[in-house]
């Protein structure tokens, strides 16, 4: 059902990230499309959330949608199995999700379920991690693969769930590992299912350029790897290696980059097998990017891939390296975690106030004003749109030597406060002539650093903690009004009392901005805000910063009759229990409070009637959301 966007909705680029997923209604809602379903209409999110309140579930709010996902996992799949026919390829492929990138058990339970047609299996970089992959019935063929630092308990574990039909792959990290596992597999008297991860030497480049290379904390060296394999001959459990990994870090922008790597991953590949050594198995580790900001660059919040060409070229790659060293077609595996789960979520956020820097009408002057407040509000009658950076260089001027004043003792606060009114009434018609004049100029730049700040109903280091650490971008948009032009830029920061909890980088159409065209706050019905693509690596690494929890969770599905099926909801932390994180106990708490209205009773400063509602009032906190209601 195509359908023409409203003009305002182009500016945030939504046409070129939101592909197939996020879109815009005639009326300004933003859309969500239901990729299983394409040709059902789209379904306005302000609605989605509208409904959500109504059943008492408030935002701010993690949605999750589940044919988000499952497009994802039968996209990737898809992509592997066309590469696969297209190039005679004689091997399947069988992905694995690696749980560290969205640990829930709504989203693994979601991934396993679905991924089952495929062969799709986990990966667990922890004991946790494996403790869940094994809580989970795979197919007979799926994979569990095993990565990161073991201890014997580990290995153990792993052995073991292979009586139970499960093919958990130990993939060995360094010699010492390999000896651990050969002292439990022989304790146990069971042939291990083995791995060994290799140390390419190739660099990625992007955010994890780091992760890839010589420096590569992780992963054997080629004087290594000989060491485990000859060792594992001397010891009769050669037969037990199977797989071969490598792992380039993760949102590779560059498909040359895992070209190259997957070229040099074949070259250790074959060797091994000339040595002896029986692999069946080439895992390639993660790394498929998502393109946030729909670019289609090899950026840092880019790729200039898609999936199809991601997996065509491995496919391409390792059938061409083993068909020249005369070497049987492994199975493929890659470890895809961020392009499975991060299109699959959006977080939702209202905003609650907004700090304006600027001012719609100006104080007249007054006989006693100082001369720099007369020649600032004088400023206004030689504002036009050849002349706007003099005044503007002119109204910071008397500003700023006005301030200079008020800070000696020269000019006092109620004048600095009509000069400031006066200031903040020439931004904004400085902002409406370059608005409306020149869309980029030095001056338009300066102009968009001094934008609103809008303050939302979220924490960025509980929800978004990637934006806080390493600057990752995610689309942001207001869900509703995109029908009309946004008349105001704003930055927004957050209710945690950190300057830090602010986001002041946006994927616009044509541009990373450093404010958000946003609109003026209606005042009679919430403006909300929504965050895209934060399905992966956001919802454990948050913190509790300020002591806010996890907000609101919901699975959704959507419907071909146009409306939804709440799937799951999960709760956000009340107070209480953010308390009980960091050692509180509720009720000695609620005790302690209960004492002192008490002794406040006995002391005569309280009547007894009030002891109810003092003490109702903060039960009723203790058992509230941490967030605004
Ligand atoms: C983190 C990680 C992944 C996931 O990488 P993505 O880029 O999210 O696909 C896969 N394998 C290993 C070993 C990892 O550490």
């Amino acid at each position: 059902m195509p359908h023409k966007l409203p003009l305002s909705a182009s500016i945030y680029g939504i046409d070129r990230w939101g592909k197939g997923l996020v879109t815009t209604l005639q009326n300004g809602d933003v859309a969500l499309c239901d990729p299983a379903n394409p040709h059902v209409a789209p379904f306005s999110l302000p609605a989605i959330l509208q409904d959500l309140q109504q059943r008492g579930i408030a935002s701010p709010l993690l949605l999750r949608v589940k044919s988000f996902l499952e497009t994802q996992i039968a996209q990737l799949n898809n992509a592997f199995d066309k590469a696969i026919a297209q190039y005679n390829y004689r091997a399947p492929y069988r992905g694995v999700f690696p749980i560290k990138v969205n640990q829930q058990a709504q989203v693994v339970d979601r991934i396993v379920d679905f991924g089952r047609q495929y062969d799709f299996g986990l990966e667990a970089g922890s004991k946790p991690e494996l403790v869940i992959a094994l809580a989970h019935k795979l197919s007979k063929d799926a994979l569990i693969v095993c990565n990161g630092v073991k201890d014997a308990e580990f290995v153990r574990l792993a052995i073991l769930s292979l009586r139970l039909g499960f093919n958990t792959v130990i993939v060995l990290e360094s010699p010492k590992e390999a000896e651990i596992v050969i002292e439990v597999a022989q304790e146990l008297g069971i042939d291990p299912l083995l791995g060994v991860r290799v140390k390419l030497t190739n660099q990625i480049s992007g955010k994890w350029q780091s992760s890839s290379g010589d420096r590569s904390a992780f992963g054997m060296n080629t004087d290594q790897l000989m060491r485990v394999v000859d060792r594992l001959r001397g010891v009769g459990l050669l037969h037990c290696l199977k797989l071969q990994h490598s792992h380039l870090g993760s949102q590779v922008p560059d498909v040359n980059d895992v070209r190259r790597a997957a070229t040099e991953a074949c070259r250790y590949y074959t060797e091994m097998t000339h040595e002896g050594v029986p692999l069946t198995h080439l895992d390639l580790g993660g790394g498929l990017g998502v393109d946030y900001t729909g670019e289609q660059r090899a950026t840092e919040n880019s790729v200039n891939y898609t999936v199809e060409e991601y997996c065509s070229n491995i496919v391409e790659t390792v059938a061409y390296a083993m068909d020249a060293a005369n070497a049987p077609h492994p199975i493929l595996v890659t470890e895809s975690g961020r392009a499975v789960s991060a299109t699959s979520s959006m977080l939702v956020f209202d905003v609650l106030e907004s700090t304006l820097f600027d001012a719609p009408d100006a104080p007249s002057a007054q006989s006693d004003d100082h001369h720099f407040v007369t020649d600032l509000a004088a400023v206004l009658s030689y504002l036009k749109p050849e002349r706007v950076q003099e005044c503007w260089n002119d109204a910071r001027f008397y500003r700023d030597e006005l301030r200079a004043l008020f800070r000696r003792g020269h000019v006092d606060l109620r004048q600095m406060a009509r000069a400031e009114r006066i200031y903040l009434n020439l931004m904004t018609h400085i902002k409406d002539l370059v608005r409306t004049t020149e869309p980029e100029s030095d001056l338009s730049d300066e102009l968009k650093k001094i934008a609103d700040v809008y303050h939302c109903n979220f924490s960025l280091f509980q929800s978004l903690p990637d934006v806080w650490a390493i600057d990752q971008l995610h689309p942001i948009v207001p869900l509703q009004m995109l029908n009309t032009p946004p008349d105001r830029r704003a930055v927004l920061s957050d209710i945690t009392c950190d300057s830090d909890g602010k986001i002041d980088k946006f994927i616009l159409a044509n541009e990373i901005a450093p404010s958000l065209p946003v609109h003026s706050l209606p005042e009679d019905r919430p403006y909300y805000l929504g965050v895209f693509f934060v399905g992966a690596y956001q919802e454990t690494l948050g913190d509790l910063h300020n002591l806010f929890g996890d907000t609101n969770v919901v699975t959704i599905d959507l419907r071909a009759d146009g409306g939804f099926d709440l799937l799951h909801e999960q709760e956000g932390d009340t107070i209480a229990e953010v308390l009980s994180y960091v050692e509180y106990d509720p009720a000695d708490c609620i005790a302690a409070f209960r004492k002192m209205v008490d002794e406040a009773i006995s002391a005569g400063k309280l009547a007894t009637s009030e002891r109810k509602t003092l003490i109702g009032a903060y039960r009723d906190s203790m058992n509230g959301y941490t967030y605004f209601e």
